[in-house]
């Protein structure tokens, strides 16, 4: 068995590009490779079983190895396992869940869904449908895109382009023409005030002065996370996204919601747009949308948006996008069992519930580990922001290793969280429970107060 291992991981080495990580650096840290798994724990090939406290990489939001699941996507299977979407033909999934999604975004207004096959699928065909939806509607100079520093969008060129942070982008440029970012409304590091309505009132009028001078006959529209994930876990102040919405109104621009990792009730809420109380025109799902079962993406488009293209028959209304993987009837099968669970088993008010007793574990630690510079997050996404100085905040260098080597005690004590630059990063199943939550919480704990032992 020791050799099979060593021979898995020696292939890996041969064999595989890794997403977001240097070649050099998997060939020296061979992966920790996951063979096994059962609802809020994954075991290693090594036969270590930890919790699972990225829940996959966000997405595995009813637990892994799901009866229901597995009984839905066989079943489709002895069916049909793939037809196309594309023109004159449909599979019986597809249409279902464009329905249930149409149902459980109701308070959204969403009315119509266009499927893919991943979260940055998903901020693509946004990206296409907002400008194409001006060119419908006779503003075909609104070609432009606003969005937020830090903010993650996926790998696509147009997700890039609107994405955030130089680190994903520069290495791949020239990226797509006329998209800005602003600053993202951080309360823990911002050059304008702690406070969250002066910090608010800051980003909107920074928002503001971008829209007139760029200009808002040219602008297609916004797009942000509700709460930042990728960008270190970054919740912004209440009342962010009502103004956003209300700007966005103002000038008629519109408002995407990349709901990517908040979908389906990670953040505490359905969508996490509704937890601000605000109406996305058009969200971008994935992740949660199947749990990782089978990939899947989607995009809503409301009432005011998908009107557009029922306005009479013109070629410019013709969807010239799609994926051959568009409405893939496992994927939509696998979907329709995740979302009877998360509304059967409403893992939104367990995610709030369970998120609350995750952030007061770890808490403390902001004041008792002398790297940990804040904790922070809603629902469960939850981010601990490690700094060099508690004073400047100054995020620690990745470079050190520090966040890594944190990260791995903590995997010693039987809890996989995820170092991210400066940022360890919990995204756990929303089913989980106290019992799993609290490994978590000592897991963190013994390896921050060993960290600490060791260097002081
Ligand atoms: N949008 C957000 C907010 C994400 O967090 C991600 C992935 O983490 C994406 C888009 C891209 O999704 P995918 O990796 O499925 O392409």
């Amino acid at each position: 068995m020791l050799d099979r291992n060593n021979f898995l991981k020696d292939q890996n080495t041969l064999h595989q590009f890794h997403p977001m990580t240097h070649p050099l650096i998997s060939r020296e840290h061979r992966p920790q490779i996951i063979v096994d798994s059962d609802g809020c724990y994954v075991t290693d090939i090594d036969g270590n079983r930890m919790v699972d406290g990225l829940g996959g990489l966000w997405n595995v939001n009813v637990g892994h190895n799901r009866a229901e699941v597995k009984a839905a996507i066989v079943k489709q299977m002895d069916r049909i396992s793939y037809y196309s979407s594309f023109a004159g033909t449909a599979t019986a999934p597809s249409i279902e869940l464009s329905a249930r999604v149409c149902q459980m975004g109701a308070t959204e207004e969403v009315d119509k869904v266009m499927f893919s096959a991943n979260g940055s699928d998903a901020v693509e065909t946004a990206l296409k449908l907002a400008r194409q939806y001006w060119k419908l509607v006779g503003e075909p100079m609104r070609t432009k895109f606003i969005s937020l520093k830090q903010g993650y969008h996926g790998v696509h060129f147009g997700g890039l382009s609107v994405n955030g942070t130089p680190y994903y982008r520069t290495v791949y440029e020239p990226l797509l023409p006329g998209c800005f970012q602003i600053d993202t409304p951080w309360t823990y590091r911002n050059p304008y005030s702690e406070d969250p309505a002066e910090l608010t009132n800051a980003v909107i009028t920074q928002l503001e002065r971008t829209i007139y001078h760029e200009g808002a006959g040219t602008i297609a529209a916004f797009i942000a996370e509700p709460i930042q994930g990728a960008g270190g876990v970054i919740v912004p102040p209440a009342d962010f996204w009502p103004r956003l919405r209300a700007v966005c109104d103002q000038h008629g621009i519109l408002l995407i919601a990349d709901e990517v990792v908040t979908g389906f009730g990670r953040s505490g809420s359905m969508f996490g747009s509704r937890g601000w109380g605000v109406k996305p025109d058009i969200m971008c799902l994935a992740k949660g949308i199947t749990s990782g079962y089978v990939p899947l993406g989607a995009t809503t488009l409301n009432k005011r948006v998908a009107s557009a293209w029922y306005d009479g028959f013109t070629p410019e209304g013709v969807i010239m996008h799609g994926y051959t993987s568009t409405g893939h009837p496992l994927a939509c099968a696998a979907a329709l069992a995740v979302l009877d669970i998360v509304e059967g088993e409403d893992l939104p008010g367990n995610a709030a519930r369970m998120g609350e007793r995750l952030m007061a574990g770890l808490k403390p630690l902001a004041e008792t580990c002398s790297v940990v510079g804040e904790v922070r997050g809603k629902g469960l996404m939850i981010g601990l922001d490690f700094v060099s100085d508690k004073k400047t905040r100054t995020p620690i260098d990745p470079g050190t290793g520090i966040v890594e080597r944190i990260a791995g005690y903590a995997r010693e004590k039987g809890a996989i969280v995820r170092p991210a630059g400066s940022v360890i990063i919990l995204s756990p199943p929303l089913v989980i429970g106290e019992a799993e939550i609290d490994v978590i919480i000592d897991a963190l704990t013994y390896g921050c107060a060993r960290y600490d032992a060791e260097t002081r």
